[in-house]
């Protein structure tokens, strides 16, 4: 049984891994530290609130004394860090959020860690950190290269990014300096439920069902590798439970779209559960798939942002190869049940519009 400090976990991912941990590790105990930002929903966890071995902390991860706390009231073994800024075009027009949270919270929760965990030098706790992070941090590719593995040299170019590369680079001398044992994921595009409305593919299917053009940058030939969130979540449980202490572990999902052709398979998924659903037109009169036109038409180019990266591509053969690591979800299927999650959950996302 492990006791588990999830920061962030009322975000997008951190609710989808909480969600997966309490199904897989029923007896585990699970400490929700969040500081509820525009991104942080405690509605994300409902699903969950009434489990006996779970509990929700309202707190920054820039505060180290409770961390600290925390980590000794709940004895803590395990602690898996999501929170962050997470959203590039917010870190194009207001960095310092970014800073913050991402490069000073990580600094935060790893002194906490390791007062923790590593006072004792003789006698050091059982204990792993495991740190969230994205394929971001090693720039952009040209068509023709290579998918970034584990070994690809960091070149961040947005401020998120590089906020991420430089938490990564301050897990890595924690464990190099002061042995704390440690793991880092990177992770390509995720996508599924609680997604907030601003990222791509919530924002697209939000913005059908209310009848808006879906703005796409530049020419919409931008490459992602779209990675379900349950992968995610499964990737992370693989390497906390089996990686290497130390190590990074890449995950993705195997799918390459460029942001044209996953608006296609979204629109088509949309423009189907109406056509199968027709009671779906009179909750959704303003869509476009409710008045018999299809949802492609909605899709508008708009200026591009600034220092966009062309292409990122993972190779997760590391994960597969070592820890056995498959993504279960393909992604027509998976955009599929994501368009699906969205129709029947209003309640849930339109209080989250502007
Ligand atoms: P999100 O923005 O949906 O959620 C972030 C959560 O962190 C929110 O609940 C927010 O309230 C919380 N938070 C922010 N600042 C905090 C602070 N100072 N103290 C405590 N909590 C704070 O993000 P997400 O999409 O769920 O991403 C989770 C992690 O995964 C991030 O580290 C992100 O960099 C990484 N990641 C995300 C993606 C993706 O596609 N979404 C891809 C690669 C990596």
């Amino acid at each position: 049984m492990a006791n588990l400090l999830v920061t962030g976990g009322a975000g997008f991912i951190g609710a989808n891994f909480v969600h997966y941990w309490v199904k897989q590790y029923p007896s585990d105990t699970i400490v929700v530290l969040d500081a509820l930002t525009y991104a942080g929903n405690r509605a994300n966890l409902n699903i969950v609130a009434e489990h006996p071995n779970f509990s929700f902390v309202h707190g920054d991860i820039c505060d180290t004394t409770l961390i600290e706390q925390l980590m000794q009231t709940h004895a803590i073994d395990t602690v898996v860090h999501f929170a962050a800024e997470s959203h590039v075009d917010r870190s194009i027009t207001g960095p310092d959020a970014f800073i913050e949270t991402n490069i000073i919270g990580t600094y935060s929760l790893l002194k906490a860690a390791r007062k923790t965990w590593l006072s004792d030098t003789n006698n050091p706790q059982p204990h792993r950190f495991h740190h969230v992070s994205t394929d971001e941090v090693y720039g952009s590719l040209n068509a023709d290269d290579p998918a970034f593995s584990e070994t690809t040299a960091y070149a961040p170019n947005s401020p998120y990014s590089a906020s991420k590369a430089a938490s990564d680079h301050l897990v890595r001398a924690y464990h190099h300096t002061y042995g704390l044992n440690v793991t880092t994921s990177n992770c390509s595009n995720n996508y599924g439920p609680y997604h907030y409305p601003e990222k791509l593919l919530p924002l697209a299917i939000t913005n059908l069902l209310n009848g808006k053009a879906i703005p796409v940058y530049g020419k919409g030939d931008n490459i992602r590798d779209w990675l379900h969130v349950e992968d995610h979540a499964n990737g992370i449980d693989l390497v906390i439970k089996s990686g290497r202490n130390g190590e990074t572990y890449n995950i993705g999902g195997h799918n390459e779209l460029t942001n044209l052709q996953v608006l296609e398979l979204l629109c088509q998924a949309v423009d189907e559960c109406f056509s199968n659903a027709p009671a779906l037109s009179k909750q959704y009169p303003l869509c476009p798939a409710a008045n018999g036109k299809p949802c492609i038409d909605s899709l508008t180019f708009v200026t591009d942002r600034p220092g966009h990266d062309q292409r990122y591509g993972i190779d997760p053969s590391k994960l597969e190869n070592e820890l056995g690591y498959q993504a279960k979800h393909n992604v027509y299927q998976g955009i599929q049940s994501t368009v699906e999650w969205y129709l029947n959950n209003r309640e849930w996302w339109a209080p989250l519009l502007p």
